[in-house]
């Protein structure tokens, strides 16, 4: 993971008012992440203790993701995302010395926001794991994020998952991840925000988003995402006969959503 490391660094540019809706979980962050970041000293006057994560758990495509990388964006720290896939290595004990890269990688380059999805399958109970292997990894983050041995000031781990009942009770003490968020399907309001954020800069006609957001009940934003792009994509049909982009309407908008199934209906 060494050398290809860098492909994980990034330097997010996007902030939470590309965030649209999530106001309780931009709140939690601020608390938690942003807030010990900027104001580290009156911490220390208080002898409250900095550190830990979060975990934000909840459907697909609504936004975990984008969030985290958002919280990188607002405190102008790195971003680095990783799943499951790229830690896990065939060999034996590759698998704990990718993650301690990682971890190392994040160190380094701090302020930093350590993103982790599907934590879930990383931390998959312990006593459910075929082999001790699973067992090593798991204990490897576990002492990645306590810091042993190390300096983890600056680095702020956030984690995914789909299924958080799945996830190592070791995970979730005090000093690990102890805040654990879910994150919601956007609400109508949420869902006119967030294609007000999708379409910026996007040639529109005036657009009615609540009568929108109406048509798009149970859409994550993920679906809201594939929606614009269904009626871009035909409008370019348009576009390719009269060589004019012509603006989006709501009604290109509604249509589309007719198109796209949403996916977080069962949540
Ligand atoms: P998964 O569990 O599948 O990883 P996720 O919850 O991490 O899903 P994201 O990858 O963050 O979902 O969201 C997918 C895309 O949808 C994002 O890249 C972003 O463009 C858009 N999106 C989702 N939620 C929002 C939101 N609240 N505001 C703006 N864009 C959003």
């Amino acid at each position: 993971i060494d050398e290809e490391s860098l492909r994980f660094l990034e330097t997010p540019n996007v902030s939470f008012e590309d965030v649209g809706g999530m106001d309780r979980v931009k709140e939690e962050i601020d608390l938690k992440i942003i807030q010990p970041l900027k104001h580290a000293e009156l911490y220390a006057a208080y002898g409250k203790k900095i550190g830990g994560g979060i975990l934000l758990y909840g459907p697909p495509g609504c936004g975990k993701t984008h969030i985290a990388r958002a919280t990188a964006g607002q405190v102008d720290a790195k971003f680095i995302s990783v799943g499951i896939n790229d830690i896990l290595d065939m060999y034996i004990g590759n698998s704990e010395k990718n993650l301690h890269e990682i971890f190392e990688m994040a160190r380094r380059n701090k302020p930093c926001v350590l993103f982790f999805d599907e934590v879930d399958a990383l931390g998959a109970s312990r006593y459910d794991m075929r082999n001790s292997s699973g067992r090593q990894l798991i204990n490897q983050f576990l002492a990645e994020m306590d810091g042993i041995d190390s300096n983890n000031e600056g680095v702020l781990i956030i984690g995914a998952t789909n299924a958080p009942w799945q996830l190592d009770g070791a995970f979730r003490r005090p000093g690990r991840f102890d805040r654990i968020i879910f994150v919601d399907p956007p609400d109508a309001a949420a869902r006119a925000q967030i294609l007000q954020i999708i379409l910026k800069g996007k040639p529109t006609e005036k657009l009615d988003l609540s009568s929108v957001a109406k048509a798009t009940t149970d859409f994550s934003g993920a679906d809201l995402k594939a929606l614009v792009d269904i009626a871009i994509e035909e409008k370019l049909k348009e576009a390719f006969k009269s060589g004019v982009p012509a603006p989006l309407s709501n009604k290109d908008l509604i249509n589309a959503a007719k198109k796209h199934r949403p996916s977080t209906k069962e949540w």
